[in-house]
């Protein structure tokens, strides 16, 4: 098992998932740098920065930032070298949204929504994060795909493209950084519990049904295959999928 000299960074981290992988990555060992977005999680943050510290002893800074947008990836990757230093170990990208609707029905600004944060926003912080991690010649990137990136579901077809998408990034650049001490792996998960799906409650029993183990997901269960993939050194390009058996 590997454990990075350096910090991580998670996009998305203040709720659901990107909590749970906060909370994980601080119990193996890392200060961490949680990113989000909403004015109303700043508070999230902060609770969770109190618990990781007195469970932990970890640092965890908040750096607000819409990761769909370049100059704020520049922002977040800046905030975190100014408070934590140079040695980045590890880079979740786990921020994501989805609108359920039919292509046919989509704005060009929905779908643009939909790619920029679910596909460009993982690009960019690699592209941003990576000199560091040359610099060191070590880290682990993990992509937060999604089930939908190894099928493909209706009403969700740019958000099923945009991880395929992270999905081909993360055995392009496995390929490219491995040379130089990077690995790169995604956690495409099933159905969790979290309020991108509490959106769609109707659907619970469905998932629930297509599980042959009957189980939904939690978010803890995809923190412990980040845990996993970052400290498997042996681990690069692969995409695994915590997820009930939905997908076999
Ligand atoms: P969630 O509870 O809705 O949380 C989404 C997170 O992404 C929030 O922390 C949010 O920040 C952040 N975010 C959204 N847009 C952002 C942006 N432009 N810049 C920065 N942060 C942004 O969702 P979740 O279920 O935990 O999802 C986490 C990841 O897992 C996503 O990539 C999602 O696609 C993927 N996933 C989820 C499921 C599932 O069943 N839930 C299944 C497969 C894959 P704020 O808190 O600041 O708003």
């Amino acid at each position: 098992m590997v454990k990075y000299d350096g910090y991580a960074i998670v996009t998305g981290g203040a709720r659901g998932m990107g909590a749970a992988i906060c909370r994980q990555l601080a119990a193996d060992g890392y200060d961490i740098v949680c990113n989000y977005i909403s004015t109303s999680s700043k508070a999230k943050v902060e609770a969770l920065a109190a618990e990781i510290r007195e469970k932990y002893g970890h640092k965890v800074i908040a750096a607000q930032g819409d990761v769909s947008r370049f100059e704020d990836c520049q922002k977040v990757v800046q905030t975190a070298v100014d408070t934590l230093g140079e040695k980045i170990g590890v880079l979740v990208n786990n921020a994501g949204i989805t609108v359920r609707a039919e292509l046919a029905d989509m704005s060009q600004s929905e779908i643009l929504r939909v790619m920029n944060t679910n596909l460009m926003a993982g690009i960019y912080m690699c592209r941003l994060v990576l000199p560091y991690m040359y610099r060191q010649n070590s880290g682990s990137i993990v992509n937060i795909t999604s089930v939908g990136g190894m099928t493909g579901f209706p009403r969700q077809t740019t958000y099923c493209a945009a991880k395929w998408g992270m999905n081909g990034l993360t055995k392009a650049l496995a390929k490219e950084a491995g040379p130089r001490g990077i690995r790169v792996n995604a956690v495409a998960p099933g159905f969790i519990v979290t309020d991108m799906t509490l959106e769609n409650k109707p659907a619970f029993d469905s998932y629930k049904a297509a599980s042959p183990i009957g189980m939904l997901g939690e978010p803890e269960y995809i923190a412990e295959a980040v845990s996993y993939v970052v400290s498997v050194e042996f681990m690069t390009g692969q995409v695994i999928s915590p997820n009930g058996g939905l997908v076999i």
